[in-house]
């Protein structure tokens, strides 16, 4: 780890020289090591050790930090080039928050870590002593709608007062709530124009989100908007490593390899496929070999994926699994079937023969069709487009508590 005094450095240092200085140590050192250049400057050494004497300072800050979640820091993050510059700001701004990007917008499909860089931001401006708030946008919608209902607005807005950094995470979420949107157009303008850090997150960039209101819309788009991508091979690889060493598990080299190219998605369907897979080990006490491992994963990665596709859109749209994958032909359960594809499609990168097969044994031009279709009908319908971002996020939490339980 090397310390640098910027993020900026950091970033440059990791772009330009990463393997020159790598491969120059290990000529020195006779072995390979890893190198990363970490941002830390003198100030805020200073800052954190005045803080540690303070004895109530302490543990205010200790207070305020542990609204964040203690495994999303940026230590724990790992760098890529799908994320390094989502990375590099969010630090920036950690560090020096309403200077230079603000506000700060990242968008990207779900689970590759904005939530993650947000608690990030949030654990390093308090520990340097600044006041932080965290809310999602789910969250703010619940709040506003019920001080809408007590009549107490006016003090659902003042708890944004006086902070100095707000992250608002998953805006999409108020796309289409008109109110709740003026509310947080108001606290945006007041806490920007008293000089406070906007760090805002989303599934969609802002001119993908059709609903949300042009003014709010012009806000985003004044500061700093990035994107993270879904990791590459190299970053997905690491971050499997990262996760296994944090969970002492010890799996090969090979195993990590496969496990990287079978599980293209989302970093949220690593650490699922990884917790999956050591808990199968663990239960059967079968040890993680390739084909094991080959085996485990033909189940989670397509099978149970279009399973869960159908059965989250048969909930949705209040049909039962046969109706969906049967015969009838009427709008509502035409318009879940196609759903149902575009999810299979998109979310599980299905072949249009699989969704076919498990879709009622349809052939797969017959999916195809229904795909093409699917994908114009959302781009003339916001609201469809809407509909179907929910059914994503139900899949999303599903699969997150479906983990969690196979740990248990
Ligand atoms: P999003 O908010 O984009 O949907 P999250 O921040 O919730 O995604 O990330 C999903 C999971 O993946 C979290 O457990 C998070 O810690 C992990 N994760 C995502 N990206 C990274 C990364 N680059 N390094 C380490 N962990 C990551
Ligand atoms: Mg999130």
């Amino acid at each position: 780890m090397v310390w640098v005094p910027s993020a900026f450095v950091a970033e440059w240092l990791t772009r330009r020289l990463h393997s020159l200085i790598r491969k120059t140590l290990a000529e020195i050192i006779g072995r390979d090591i890893d190198i990363q250049f970490t941002v830390h400057n003198q100030d805020q050494l200073q800052g954190d050790s005045a803080h540690a004497n303070q004895t109530d300072g302490g543990t205010s800050t200790k207070a305020k930090a542990a609204r964040f979640n203690p495994k999303y820091t940026f230590d724990s993050f790992i760098v890529g080039n799908c994320n390094r510059l989502a990375y590099a700001a969010a630090l920036e701004i950690a560090e020096n928050p309403a200077h230079t990007y603000n506000p700060f917008f990242i968008y990207g499909s779900t689970g590759q870590g904005k939530t993650h860089l947000l608690h990030a931001i949030g654990h390093k401006a308090t520990s340097s002593g600044l006041q932080a708030t965290y809310i999602s946008a789910d969250r703010f919608t619940n709040e506003f709608v019920l001080a809408v209902k007590q009549k107490r607005v006016e003090e659902f807005r003042n708890q944004f007062n006086s902070i100095q950094i707000l992250l608002f995470d998953d805006i999409h979420f108020i796309a289409n709530r008109k109110q709740t949107q003026q509310c947080f157009f108001h606290i945006f303008n007041e806490l920007y124009n008293s000089n406070c850090q906007i760090a805002v997150t989303s599934d969609y960039s802002p001119e993908d989100m059709t609903l949300l209101s042009n003014r709010l819309k012009s806000r985003l788009e004044c500061g700093l908007i990035t994107s993270i991508e879904p990791p590459d091979f190299e970053t997905r690889l690491s971050i499997l490593r990262a996760k296994s060493e944090e969970t002492k598990t010890s799996i090969s080299n090979e195993v990590l390899q496969l496990l990287t190219d079978r599980i293209k998605g989302n970093v949220r369907q690593l650490e699922g496929a990884l917790i999956y897979l050591t808990a199968q080990a663990k239960l059967t006490g079968e040890e993680l070999t390739l084909q094991t491992i080959d085996r485990l994963l033909t189940g989670i990665t397509s099978k149970q994926g279009r399973k869960m596709v159908i059965q989250a859109v048969a909930d949705y749209f209040n049909l039962s699994i046969e109706e969906l994958v049967g015969r009838r032909r009427d709008r509502k359960t035409a318009l879940a079937r196609r759903t149902a594809i575009y999810l299979m499609r998109g979310e599980r990168n299905c072949s249009f023969a699989a969704i076919g097969k498990e879709l009622g044994n349809r052939s797969h031009i017959a999916i195809a069709y229904g795909h093409k279709k699917i994908v114009n009908e959302i781009d003339a319908n916001p609201k469809l487009k809407e509909q179907i971002m929910e059914i994503r996020r139900s899949l999303d939490l599903e699969e997150t508590q479906k983990a969690e339980r196979s740990l248990m």
